[in-house]
């Protein structure tokens, strides 16, 4: 440990990261990463024994404020304990959104009260936070939302309905946009609320998709009361609250958020989904063929690619050179390159990406 006000040194960080995850996490079975484990820990509990093993060992909210319950370290040494996490059990159901999203947004837009209240709770485990911005009518026109939020006295009045709401059933805490000025030009007359999610007057129903996922909720409103001091920034200026969320969503989507932990991202993804592609191209006899190894080589550098972008994007955005929407560089180029990414390992399973069994290579 280093005294206290001294930055610890990386290399020093690493050292105890790695021999403290040896003795206290779990280790991951092989072949399995945390991402495909999320389904079996349906309502996070496991996730939160493990945010909370992370939190009383100094390893939670790494890059978050002392003072709001963090380590107050930089973006390396974020990069160190991801690199040194990837072959453990982590809590990553925390990550996306609530440490990489919301928090960072609250940490943005609260006051120093609601900071104190959820940002230590949150990165103790405590609290998961989900997003409530798209509805039944549309989402992608986000500033026509119609949940409305009616003032009365010291609360809000809250009627309406959200939908596809990742994993609301077993979270804690929402950030939910509403109108709540009917007459104003419509990105000025929204506001973002803090809302508790179990509670009466909210029903959280779960939706099952084609695959049988059921992560995606619709949630109804009938007049919720939500107090006026869990508005989140300033009444009806909620779109500077929600744009500010969404930059963040972008940087955490396009794999740029230093709040995260445990997920194969960065250069410890790019190990991981190259090694995929190579397995999948050896399982399947086709390891030798030149025009198949063009394309792994195309995976790989797009990946460095992508990699690179990231460092020069945060890195700008830090340093003023980039305004914050930059971010969205991050978010497109990842989707550009999933996408290219996918075709490629469709193309190398050749028909078993369409119809497979269980022990067929091509099949995952
Ligand atoms: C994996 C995943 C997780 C999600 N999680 C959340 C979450 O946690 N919280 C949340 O609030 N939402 C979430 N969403 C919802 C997502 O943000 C919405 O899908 C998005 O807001 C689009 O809304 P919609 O599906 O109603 O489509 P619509 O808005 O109806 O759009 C349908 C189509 O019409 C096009 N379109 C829409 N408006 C226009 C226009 N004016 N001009 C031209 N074309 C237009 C769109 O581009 C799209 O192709 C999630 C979605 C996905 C896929």
């Amino acid at each position: 440990m280093s005294p206290p006000g001294a930055v610890e040194d990386i290399a020093a960080f690493r050292l105890r990261a790695r021999q403290w995850l040896a003795q206290h996490m779990p280790r991951l079975p092989d072949g399995v990463d945390n991402q495909s484990l999320l389904e079996a820990d349906e309502y996070g509990l496991r996730a939160r024994a493990l945010q909370r093993l992370l939190h009383d060992a100094g390893f939670a909210g790494l890059c978050f404020p002392v003072e709001y319950g963090g380590q107050g370290l930089t973006r390396a040494h974020q990069q160190a304990f991801t690199e040194e996490s990837v072959p453990y059990r982590m809590p990553v159901v925390f990550n996306v959104p609530t440490l990489s999203i919301l928090a960072p947004t609250l940490l943005d837009f609260g006051t120093e009260e609601q900071k104190k209240r959820h940002l230590p709770a949150i990165i103790r485990g405590d609290e998961i936070w989900v997003q409530m911005l798209s509805e039944p009518s549309g989402g992608s026109d986000l500033a026509g939302l119609v949940t409305s939020g009616k003032r009365d006295g010291d609360a809000f009045v809250v009627n309406g309905s959200k939908i596809w709401t990742s994993g609301a059933f077993r979270a804690d805490y929402a950030m939910c946009l509403v109108r709540t000025d009917w007459h104003a030009p419509k990105h000025r007359g929204l506001t973002m609320l803090i809302v508790k999610i179990h509670q009466p007057r909210i029903e959280v129903r779960r939706i099952k998709r084609v695959n049988g996922n059921m992560d995606f909720c619709q949630e109804f409103f009938d007049d919720l009361l939500v107090p006026v001091e869990d508005v989140l920034g300033e009444e009806n200026k909620g779109w500077a609250v929600a744009s500010r969320l969404l930059y963040h969503e972008r940087e955490a989507a396009g794999g740029g958020s230093h709040y995260v932990s445990g997920v194969a991202s960065g250069n410890a993804e790019e190990g991981g989904q190259q090694t995929d592609l190579i397995e999948l191209a050896t399982a399947t006899g086709q390891g030798d063929d030149p025009r198949v190894r063009q394309l792994v080589a195309e995976a790989v550098v797009n990946d460095r690619v992508q990699q690179q972008l990231i460092e020069r994007v945060t890195t700008g955005i830090k340093n003023e050179h980039f305004p914050l929407p930059a971010g969205a560089f991050l978010r497109l180029f990842a989707a550009i390159n999933g996408e290219r990414r996918h075709d490629i390992g469709l193309e190398l399973a050749g028909v078993s990406g369409g119809t497979w069994c269980d022990d067929d290579p091509g099949g995952e």
